[in-house]
């Protein structure tokens, strides 16, 4: 039986995110700093195959179950199906998914499915071309609909989409996307807009609710609530017909924080307890100062207690949000 990771609050951590490169080919405007703006972590301080391999082993000792590589984008690692190879054979490991732009998933899909990744979630937040390009920063539609439906074929599962709702943008693209995902049978999860943007456009009217969401894809489809599961981030529903899936993720709206099960390592290292924390707890230095097995242990239990009660109880909902980090930087 494994130890258990436990916060102050009662709750467990079963989900680990690991950020595997804080570098991206896209620039999403939700997402990336201004290019000159942008402070990579410096190549050095990026953690290795090696000791991503032995904290995730740690982690699943401690009682993780799930693993999702996220990044940046996580494609760009170079010989990322080595290391997915190495977690894939962590005993304890239940599944180990990533989540993807899907800008190199189209050549790298059987790889991976071989290496031992389970399912990719992909993002995609518009289906037109000039669109995509405005959002994402990059001309890439053809590419990432070629990489979705490469996994699908690869047999990578489950195959989702992920897609950030923002007013302005994609708020008249919820019908087709919901279609797009509806003609390949695979869920697709909208995500409410966090202020976590690199760029600081993120204002409460940008955002859509996940209530409106279902408003508006309710108008054409008879939607059957499946309720949200605790540790999970999206409330789901299925169609009357039961093709596809579709799922709201309400951080801003309707936080689930009581029932947050997810941890997260950021490429340099840092154990993330929650994405809205500015806390970030360095193991990277421990561990290459030859701190051993047991003693990182201990950190991490130590780190997992401190993991703050939630979104709504943060100091800064207070005094105004100073985010340490952009989403690429931490993993989303
Ligand atoms: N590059 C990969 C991708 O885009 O899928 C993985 C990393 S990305 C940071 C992880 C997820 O966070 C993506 O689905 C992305 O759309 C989402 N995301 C990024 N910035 C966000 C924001 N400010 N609010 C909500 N979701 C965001
Ligand atoms: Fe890159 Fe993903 Fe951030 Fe877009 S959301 S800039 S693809 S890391």
């Amino acid at each position: 039986m494994a130890e258990k990771l436990i916060d102050a609050y009662s709750r467990i951590a079963r989900k680990l995110r690991i950020s595997i490169t804080d570098r991206c080919n896209f620039a999403c405007l939700f997402c990336m700093p201004e290019k000159n703006k942008v402070k990579w972590i410096p190549k050095e301080d990026i953690l290795t195959f090696e000791e991503i391999e032995r904290l995730t082993r740690l982690f699943v000792k401690l009682g993780i179950e799930k693993v999702r590589i996220t990044g940046g984008e996580p494609l760009m690692r170079k010989d990322v199906e080595k290391l997915v190879a190495m977690l894939a054979a962590i005993p304890g490991i239940k599944a180990l998914d990533m989540t993807t732009n899907g800008w190199f998933l189209a050549e790298k899909a059987y790889k991976l499915r071989e290496a031992g990744l389970r399912g990719v979630t992909v993002s995609l937040h518009s289906l037109r071309r000039d669109r995509f390009a405005k959002i994402s920063g990059i001309d890439a539609l053809d590419r990432v609909v070629q990489g979705i439906d490469k996994a699908i074929e690869a047999g990578l599962a489950p195959v989702k989409i992920n897609s950030v709702a923002i007013a302005g943008y994609n708020d008249d693209e919820m019908i087709e996307l919901v279609d797009f995902a509806r003609k390949r049978n695979i869920s697709i999860r909208f995500i409410e807009f966090m202020p976590l943007d690199g760029l600081g456009v993120w204002s409460q009217d940008k955002m859509i609710k996940g209530e409106e969401i279902i408003r508006i894809v309710s108008a054409k489809y008879r939607l059957i609530p499946k309720g949200r599961e605790a540790g999970d981030t999206a409330t789901l529903y299925d169609f009357e017909d039961r093709i596809g899936e579709i799922g709201v993720i309400t951080p801003m709206s309707n936080p689930f924080c009581d029932t947050c099960d997810r941890i997260r390592l950021t490429a340099d290292g840092k154990l993330l307890t929650c994405l809205f924390d500015t806390r970030y707890n360095d193991l990277k230095s421990f561990m290459r100062k030859g701190l051993s097995d047991s003693e990182l242990e201990s950190y991490i239990k130590k780190y997992v207690y401190m993991k703050p009660p939630g979104i709504a109880y943060m100091p800064w909902i207070k005094t105004g949000w100073e985010k340490p980090r952009a989403m690429h930087a931490i993993g989303g």
